[in-house]
């Protein structure tokens, strides 16, 4: 740290992404991306036409891609924003609905950035503890005259509310938002989108990093009452107007226009979900009801730290959090069936060892 970081940022804890390491090759299940490439309408659209025109600013409104959302979840354009990585419309969120006057709340166990992004703010938030069995009590977030984040379905846990648990959340707070992060919902979750059209107080968010394959490019999009998405454009065009590059709207346009070929890896990913969940089983681990696109698990053999630190030394990476109320488990992305399969293999031989 400098000197001259203001006194503010100084005891600011900031968020630690997942490990990319490049000293080897891993079979890489740490950060929830897609094992499938983007599809070819994708390659072939982010060509070098568009490479050559990167002297030229992007369209700062976005409008062909919002277009192309609006159109694919039967909402009109003015109710679509779109960002650089769904991080940053959490951020922009942050920023234009949560302050020390409003509070925000979200779970204690959940996306770590909820925290980094209240203390960035100097928001005066609540962490509202999940149940003992890893669900959300919806009671902690029916009217509290707060702001509300909920990933749905949650991070690390993979579970899930059920519609109405949102809707009763989203009608009892009709003077604050309630922010739902959907970046997991198409493995197998139920979105609310249409609920945006009969409450101006709910912003969902989605991202292109996981179910469309894009995390390397950075685009997420939020939905919701045209009044919230002028709000979140009015923090954008104060910070940073251009926010998504050429390349990426093109990406992004062209991952819409071959929107069956990302359902249908999202269908395989939730039949290698299931298979991997039923083999784990088999290997004396515990699964959460996961309906994201990765498994949150629990080894009667070995603990949580251990199994992380030997998979990876034999080459394969997930993730372990060391906050103590989930320290025994761990989150692995789940990845192709071959991938899958490497990692039982590797947990096998893990634990013949440790019960020699
Ligand atoms: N929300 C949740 C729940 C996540 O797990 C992530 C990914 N780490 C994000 C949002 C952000 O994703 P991105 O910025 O890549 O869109």
């Amino acid at each position: 740290m400098s000197k001259f970081l203001i006194d503010k940022y100084q005891t600011l804890e900031a968020y630690v992404p997942g490990e990319q390491p490049k000293n080897m090759q891993y079979v890489k299940l740490n950060t929830n991306e897609s094992p499938y490439p983007p599809s070819q309408t994708v390659l072939d659209r982010v060509s070098s036409a568009e490479v050559s025109m990167l002297n030229l600013y992007p369209d700062p409104d976005c409008v062909n891609l919002r277009n192309k959302l609006a159109g694919l979840y039967g909402v009109e354009i003015d109710n679509v924003f779109v960002s650089n990585g769904s991080d940053e419309i959490l951020s922009f969120s942050f920023m234009a609905f949560c302050s020390e006057e409003t509070g925000a709340v979200f779970p204690n166990i959940s996306y770590g950035f909820y925290k980094v992004y209240g203390d960035l703010y100097g928001v005066d938030y609540t962490q509202a503890p999940l149940n003992s069995d890893f669900t959300v009590n919806v009671n902690d977030y029916k009217n509290v005259n707060k702001t509300v984040i909920i990933a749905n379905p949650n991070a690390p846990t993979g579970l899930t509310l059920s519609l109405s648990e949102i809707e009763d959340i989203v009608r009892s707070n009709p003077n604050n938002v309630v922010i739902i992060d959907e970046a997991y919902v198409d493995f197998g979750g139920e979105s609310c989108v249409e609920l945006t059209k009969k409450y101006g107080n709910l912003l969902v968010v989605q991202t292109y990093s996981k179910s469309r394959s894009m995390a390397g490019a950075r685009l997420g999009f939020a939905i919701g009452s045209k009044e919230l998405i002028s709000d979140l454009n009015r923090i954008k065009y104060s910070t940073n107007p251009y926010n998504i590059n050429r390349l990426t709207l093109a990406a992004g346009e062209a991952a819409i226009d071959s929107n069956d070929y990302y359902m249908a890896n999202c269908c395989e990913i939730i039949k290698t979900r299931e298979y991997s969940v039923k083999r784990l089983a088999e290997l004396g681990f515990s699964c959460t009801n996961s309906k994201a696109n990765f498994i949150f698990a629990k080894s009667d053999k070995i603990s949580g730290r251990d199994y992380y630190l030997k998979l990876k030394s034999n080459g394969v990476l997930i993730r372990h959090f060391d906050n103590p109320l989930i320290k025994d488990y761990v989150r692995i992305t789940v990845g192709t069936k071959e991938q899958m399969d490497r990692l039982f293999e590797e947990t096998e031989k893990i634990l013949a060892e440790v019960q020699s």
